[in-house]
């Protein structure tokens, strides 16, 4: 591709999401499908079709060369649209994203909101925009903008599902008919992904699992006067506190149980110490600690590996303990707790959580009830090698759209849905990519889109299908 015309690729794909796609994603923004985990309601609510209508309306009137469109329902489970475009080579790429969304969460700015588009200093602030409505957006426009430019592309599908941030739990019942259509890909690119800063194609080369449980601690049959039974009765604290020490040392904030950990790689390590280079101490600005707050950890490369490839775990919810205002001089009876783990992208679910549930139910402080229940996971996946020709084409895109060689990195979060793939298509070359960098906050308060970046990950993806279509 010859600059100058990467040059009018790139207006014509700035000027498509100024003017069409993020008025679009203003209106998905405002549309509250939470993901069923969330939103137990969905069907009847009807919002996530509205996702649906939205999405499908809009793709259907780019005059897409040969596009059809697939909107698949299976009862009780979240829809799935599935788009279709013919094109030129060998190649048949599967692209995917999906459109359900995390819930609001709390500390959203005064002036936003998780269901209220704000556009400000080139963010769009909403739930979704980033996490992950823009990918069928960026997908179907780098196709519809080679089309315009008289550039061949390959045979693209585009999956975009309705289930992910519950696991992708509806996705697998949709698999055989899916597979059906679009045959084995050669390449699977996902636009669901962090990256390191907004300056590179990013591709994730790994991800972490996800394993979520509750463990019930019952220690009273009812609660007690604190000044009866404080200093005899074991405080929720105590025990609570023991069973996370179990598995975390408190001090490094380290997971301590050697099962929970796998080998690393010495290419995995010096991907990591090469990435560290790229970023340095930009590497924290993602995380907004309150002046003084250190991290964990002594550097960026120790911090990249463990969010990378090591497990962590916290607390996300604890019931049966009242809010400060309520809480009166008791002894709390019984609480129950929810811990999630993230997993080694080599750490099965199974293990993970066999070995969690050994080593908190045995042997329990002081005696007292414990009981681990709802224990869910899903594991984590690595990347197959990249061939040399999808690497070199991933490299020119970068260079092209961003300037700057494309950086490859694990990832600390889960996309269930690439395990599933990786079994289904052991084959296939993968693209984990997206627009999720420091501070984007997918599934915290004040998510936001970067636009220039979105714009320019758009341009490298249609550099990307371009080339590959002369594979
Ligand atoms: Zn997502």
């Amino acid at each position: 591709m010859k600059h100058l015309e990467s040059e009018g690729l790139r207006e014509d794909i700035e000027k498509k999401w100024e003017f069409d796609i993020i008025p679009m994603l203003k209106r998905y923004i405002e549309i509250p499908n939470q993901s069923p985990l969330y939103d137990p309601n969905w069907e009847a609510n009807g919002y996530m079709q509205e996702a649906v209508n939205l999405f499908r309306t809009w793709a259907e009137a780019q005059g897409i060369r040969g596009l059809t469109v697939e909107e698949m329902h299976l009862p009780g489970r979240t829809p799935v649209l599935l788009f279709e475009i013919p094109g030129t080579g060998d190649q048949r790429v599967l692209l995917y994203g999906h459109l359900d969304k995390q819930p609001e969460m709390q500390g959203w700015d005064a002036d936003k909101g998780p269901w209220k588009a704000v556009l400000q200093d080139d963010k769009l602030y909403g739930r979704g925009g980033a996490d992950d409505g823009y990918a069928m957006f960026a997908a179907l426009s780098a196709i519809l903008a080679l089309q315009q430019a008289g550039k061949s592309h390959p045979t693209c599908f585009v999956l975009i599902e309705a289930s992910e941030e519950s696991g992708s739990n509806d996705l697998p019942a949709y698999l055989e008919q899916i597979q059906m259509k679009i045959g084995t890909p050669n390449q699977v690119i996902c636009l669901d992904s962090g990256a390191g800063d907004f300056n590179a194609v990013w591709g994730t080369v790994s991800l972490r699992g996800v394993v979520g449980f509750e463990i019930d601690v019952r220690i009273l049959k009812e609660g007690l006067h604190s000044g009866i039974s404080g200093g005899v009765v074991p405080s929720w604290f105590d025990v609570v506190s023991q069973l996370w020490s179990r598995v975390v040392d408190p001090r490094s904030g380290r997971v301590r149980v050697p099962h929970l950990h796998v080998e690393i790689p010495d290419s995995i390590r010096s991907q990591i110490a090469n990435t560290a280079s790229v970023l340095g101490d930009s590497f924290y600005d993602m995380y907004p600690l309150v002046p003084g707050a250190r991290t964990l950890g002594e550097s960026v490369e120790s911090a990249i590996l463990a969010r990378t490839w090591e497990p962590a775990l916290t607390i996300v919810g604890i019931d049966g303990v009242p809010s400060c205002a309520k809480g009166g001089n008791v002894n709390l009876p019984q609480v129950t707790v929810k811990f999630s783990m993230r997993t080694p992208p080599t750490l099965s679910a199974e293990t993970a959580g066999r070995v969690l549930k050994e080593v908190l139910e045995v042997d329990p402080p002081f005696g007292v009830e414990v009981k681990l229940r709802g224990l869910e996971g899903a594991s984590g996946w690595v990347a197959p090698p990249m061939s040399a020709a999808f690497s070199e084409i991933i490299e020119q895109a970068s260079q092209i759209a961003f300037d700057q060689p494309a950086q490859f990195v694990g990832e600390g979060a889960s996309i269930p849905f690439m395990g599933m793939l990786g079994e289904r298509f052991p084959k296939a070359q993968f693209l984990i990519t997206g627009v999720l960098g420091p501070r984007t906050n997918a599934h915290g308060p004040n998510e936001f889109l970067p636009i220039p970046m979105v714009k320019k990950l758009t341009h490298a993806l249609a550099i990307i299908l371009h080339k590959l279509s002369t594979l």
